[in-house]
């Protein structure tokens, strides 16, 4: 696009620093002297997709190498949408504004099931055909990974390419064969036969799926006799030895998450049986404490940062986690740089050094007790306890906080009303130990948050097997605990449930929701994860006029033999240990964490090579 044409566009839209691209830190390569254009797609705003750590990392090992240029896509909003359409301009990529048509390959990445119409926007407005049927020579490829892709089913129809686990070495390896592809000028879908091989690479157009006449399915199919028929997933062993950014982008505007970022470790070993990330992500890795506080030295100084966020899934299970604060506290405390720690749990809550760290910045108290009695804890394997949030939080009001938001699940399997009350239980339990507090040892005031959210059961979860609670019963248990909360200090939140079953239906869709899915967006769904602009209605119609049932997804419960969307992905865990999990879920048992000996989930045997922690 001509500077004049993205002048034009730009006084059209209400925040045009979502697409000038151009900021500190972003890449700038000539496009005469690069071989693959890469687009890194987030499908959402700019705002959510530039707060995103994967989407840092990806851009920048992909641009370390001189032959590639990743450049960066995001969804524009409605307004700079309308204006394309007007000036009948395609959407173009923020580094060098190019349609978006133009690169080699749109790598998107899939974090949540609410985003996928806006993938289908975001091709549709790139003027490129949705379908990867209807993509002839002249296209890009089409590659998703991330979590959702996952069950990689409903996206069967759109996606060329799915890349299964942590993209850092398959990407390339998926480029190289591109090279020589390109070199070769064969057909497409000679290039995807070059690479069906590869460890974590899935090619759907290569599978069929037969259904019985309950609408289960029969059988997974390789087309041809030599495509694999199962998928493994990719891991990076060493964290240590691969690629993290020693500086990344810093936007011109506020962004959701607007920090330097280090992740700290991978994977999570405490096995909560709702939590697919816990169960994709294994085995755990750490990254070193002293490439650790590398990384955080050079993130700092490149981008002038004020905050630092150790990034993981449960941030105080690392092993050197108050060695590692003591030391960013003393080093950036008095330069004024905050220190974030999200996910922490509440039986290893460090309270110390949260108030060192509180010296810098203050901010509330969060905590995930997730359900609100002791049983449907250990249903979830939860491992904490009321005494741990009772003691964590008491301390915290003595040291002068005031401020905690307590998040929850609702609709868990076996919940009931006392469950229910429990969670109110508990929120009235943390304000009398505020007042338990002398007033002059205590701040003024006093805010409790609580917030539901709505169970969804996922793929290679203990829980995939279970019923989702129906929209009016989840409708019911929210109306139950706001008629409980009627205290001064306690506010309830709860989250939609509406989304929470597109949420559960897309989570283990098969590929006909792909279709719906189809409908629902040229019906004009989009921004399904925003409140203002979901349109379930809509959506009901699209799954009325498919002929397909949402409720077949999100309300079943599966039997342990039938066939799954996702059974032929090998993400490490055996079927076995989920399956006995679900069972001791029933029967509330707690399995340990698995730091402390191995409870058998099968990761250490399917990689090898000691990556296992024990
Ligand atoms: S193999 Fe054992 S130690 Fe390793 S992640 Fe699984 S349960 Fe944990």
């Amino acid at each position: 696009m001509n500077k004049l044409d993205l002048e034009e566009l730009l006084f059209e839209v209400e925040k045009p620093a979502r697409y000038i691209g151009s900021e500190i830190n972003s890449v700038k390569k000539s496009l005469d002297t690069i071989k693959i254009r890469y687009g890194f797609a987030f499908p959402d705003i700019y705002e959510v997709g530039m707060s995103h750590l994967g989407m840092h990392i990806l851009y920048n090992i992909l641009n370390e190498n001189d032959e590639i240029f990743c450049e960066r896509i995001f969804s524009p909003w409605i307004d700079m949408e309308l204006a394309l359409k007007e000036k009948n301009i395609p959407l173009f990529t923020l580094e060098t504004h190019s349609p978006i048509g133009d690169l080699d390959f749109i790598g998107f990445t899939l974090q949540y099931e609410l985003s996928y119409t806006n993938l289908l926007n975001i091709l549709k407005l790139g003027h490129i055909p949705i379908r990867s049927k209807d993509r002839q020579e002249r296209y890009p490829f089409i590659i998703a990974g991330g979590p959702c892709a996952y069950n990689p089913e409903p996206l069967a129809d759109i996606v060329d390419i799915f890349v299964l686990g942590e993209a850092e070495e398959v990407i390339f390896e998926i480029i190289e064969k591109y090279k020589e592809w390109k070199e070769r000028s064969a057909t497409k879908k000679e290039f995807l036969e070059m690479i069906v091989d590869l460890d974590g690479v899935y090619i759907p157009s290569f599978y069929e799926v037969k259904y019985n006449d309950d609408n289960t399915i029969k059988e997974f199919v390789p087309k041809k006799e030599s495509y694999p028929k199962e998928i493994s997933k990719r891991i990076i062993k060493e964290l240590d030895c691969v690629f993290y950014p020693k500086k990344v982008i810093v936007p011109f505007i506020d962004v959701v998450h607007d920090r330097a970022m280090v992740e700290i470790f991978r994977g999570c070993t405490r096995g909560c049986r709702f939590c697919q990330a816990g169960m994709l992500y294994r085995p755990i890795r750490e990254r070193s404490i002293d490439k650790i506080k590398e990384l955080a030295h050079e993130l700092i100084k490149t981008t002038g940062y004020n905050e630092l966020s150790l990034a993981s899934l449960s941030t105080s299970d690392y092993s050197k986690i108050n060695e590692l604060i003591r030391y960013l506290i003393d080093e950036y405390g008095n330069k004024k740089i905050g220190l974030s720690l999200p996910s922490l749990r509440l039986d290893k809550f460090p309270l110390e050094v949260i108030e060192e760290i509180q010296k810098v910045r203050k901010t509330g108290l969060t905590f995930a007790p997730e359900a609100g009695s002791q049983r449907l804890r250990d249903v979830i394997n939860k491992g904490i306890t009321e005494k741990d949030l009772i003691e964590t939080v008491k301390n915290a009001f003595s040291l002068g906080w005031n401020n905690v938001k307590l998040y929850f699940m609702i609709g868990l399997p076996t919940e009931t009303y006392e469950d229910l009350d429990g969670i109110v239980d508990l929120a009235y339990k943390v304000v009398e130990t505020f007042y338990s507090i002398p007033k002059e040892k205590r701040a003024r005031g006093l805010n409790v948050t609580v917030s539901t959210s709505n169970f969804v059961p996922k793929g290679f979860t203990p829980f995939q097997w279970q019923p989702q609670d129906t929209i009016d019963v989840l409708k019911e248990k929210q109306e139950y605990l706001k008629s409980k909360f009627k205290h001064k200090n306690i506010k309830y939140n709860y989250h939609d449930t509406k989304t929470s079953f597109l949420e559960a239906v897309f989570a283990r869709g098969d590929r006909r929701v792909g279709k719906v899915l189809i409908k629902a967006w040229e019906n004009g769904c989009k921004f399904d994860g925003w409140r203002d602009h979901f349109q379930y209605e809509k959506w009901m119609e699209a799954f009325k006029e498919s002929k397909v049932d949402p409720h077949f997804y999100a309300n079943r419960k599966r039997e342990y033999d039938e066939i799954l969307p996702w059974d032929f992905i090998n993400i490490g865990i055996t079927k076995k240990f989920l399956i006995k999990e679900n069972e001791k879920a029933k029967q509330e048992i707690l399995t340990h964490d698995c730091r402390i000996s191995c409870t058998g989930c099968g990761i250490n045997q399917a990689f090898s090579g000691g990556v296992c922690n024990v």
